[in-house]
């Protein structure tokens, strides 16, 4: 069992050079750290990455040191313990931070993989285990590529996503960089503009809007699907979807007729939040019209339980974000997670755009059993995180 003695906290930056929130826990088996990504298209009804704010939120770590001391942790279940002492004390993002910490303490002193603590009967059923399939951004646009010099100059969707389907994380990943690479040359002719220039996510930033990224996409040779986050509700303003690029608004159902096109005319795979956050009944109409596509709720659902249950309700989605910080409690991840599996809608883990050196994303994936993991292509935080699936892969076989 683990023997919590004391808890820390410091702020360190995150890939966008912002600040964010380190954890550290010493244990009866050594230290251990956690950190927090943070997101910049954030959904309305998020949980608070901190209670006030993140000075804040380390003094009242430091406060409660000695209300988590000799608190002991023996499985996964136990972090109820932890969620009742900090329930209400601090955001989103220390308490997921601070739980990844004693995750990965409970893993040493079991001598057990992070994901193995997640789902003991994981263990046991080693050959029917999904391996979760990389989602990569590749070209961006929206708020993850705003700069002050170049307004509107970009997408409005958000991300431009390849999915490969090479039957291996190892493979997939190789895809994602080969294509990601290529791109660069592709985009340096039909972009005149183009300035080699990264976003957020470290996707390619460019003026192309989002139908000639589409056209350019599907023209490219590889075994991939296509997807897109469109984050609606970033330009949805005054009832309407103002596009900038090129500059016009589109009522509901002339977003609904658009985004039809664009899956139709594209073959789009993947679709998240096509609609602002609060409209579940454009998602679900879209869902009828395409069973075959996922449609894949962010900002709608924010990793939030009731959220998700509505979801569900209203057959809005068949795919879900799962970001543990949007909600910062992992017992409530679980229980999503199982929500999500027996209703057979697909899970998809998820960075945020301003990420931290953290591999444990991707042991939640597949210990929760995600069916999609999205985790960027390239830039050291995100290539961490596809790593160590690839490690998980590996040490199956
Ligand atoms: C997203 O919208 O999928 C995303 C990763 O954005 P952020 O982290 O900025 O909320
Ligand atoms: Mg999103």
């Amino acid at each position: 069992m683990v023997l919590i003695k004391k808890v820390s906290a410091k702020h360190i930056p995150d890939s966008r050079k912002e600040k964010t929130i380190f954890v550290e826990i010493n244990t009866n088996v050594g230290s251990f750290s956690g950190s927090s990504p943070t997101g910049k298209s954030t959904g309305k009804y998020e949980a608070k990455p901190y209670k006030k704010n993140l000075e804040k939120d380390i003094e009242t770590i430091k406060k409660f040191s000695d209300y988590f001391s000799d608190e002991i942790i023996d499985t996964f279940d136990d972090l109820r313990r932890v969620e009742d002492i900090a329930d209400g004390h601090f955001g989103a993002n220390t308490l997921f931070a601070l739980e990844s910490a004693i995750l990965k303490a409970l893993s040493k002193e079991k001598k057990k993989e992070v994901w193995e603590l997640l789902n003991p009967a994981l263990q046991k059923e080693r050959e029917s285990l999904i391996l979760p399939r990389p989602v990569g951004n590749c070209i961006g646009g929206g708020k993850h590529s705003d700069s002050k010099e170049n307004p509107n100059k970009r997408p409005d969707f958000q991300e431009f996503l390849l999915i490969p389907k090479e039957g291996s994380i190892k493979s997939d990943f190789e895809v994602n960089k080969r294509i990601k690479k290529e791109l660069e040359s592709f985009l340096s002719k039909k972009d005149k503009q183009f300035k080699k220039k990264r976003n957020d996510e470290d996707a390619w930033e460019t003026t192309l809007n989002e139908k000639e990224i589409l056209e350019l996409l599907s023209s490219l040779k590889g075994n991939f699907d296509l997807g897109v986050d469109v984050a609606a509700s970033g330009f949805y303003k005054r009832k309407k979807y103002q596009y900038y690029n090129p500059l016009l608004q589109r009522k509901k159902e002339e977003q609904f007729l658009y985004i039809s096109n664009l899956i139709k005319n594209y073959n789009v795979f993947y679709i998240e939040d096509p609609f602002e956050e609060e409209d579940f009944e454009s998602h679900a109409k879209l869902l009828e019209k395409f069973p075959e596509s996922l449609i894949v709720g962010d900002d709608l659902i924010v990793t939030n339980y009731k959220r998700f249950e509505k979801a569900i309700k209203t057959k809005s989605v068949n795919a879900i974000i799962v970001k543990p910080n949007q909600n910062g409690s992992l017992m409530e991840v679980k229980r999503i997670c199982q929500l999500a599996k027996s209703n057979n809608i697909k899970i998809v883990f998820s960075h945020r755009s301003g990420e931290t050196e953290e591999g444990i994303l991707a042991d939640l994936a597949f210990g929760f059993q995600a069916e999609f993991f999205k985790a960027g292509i390239t830039g050291k935080e995100r290539e961490i995180k596809m790593k160590r699936l690839i490690e998980i892969e590996k040490k199956l076989k």
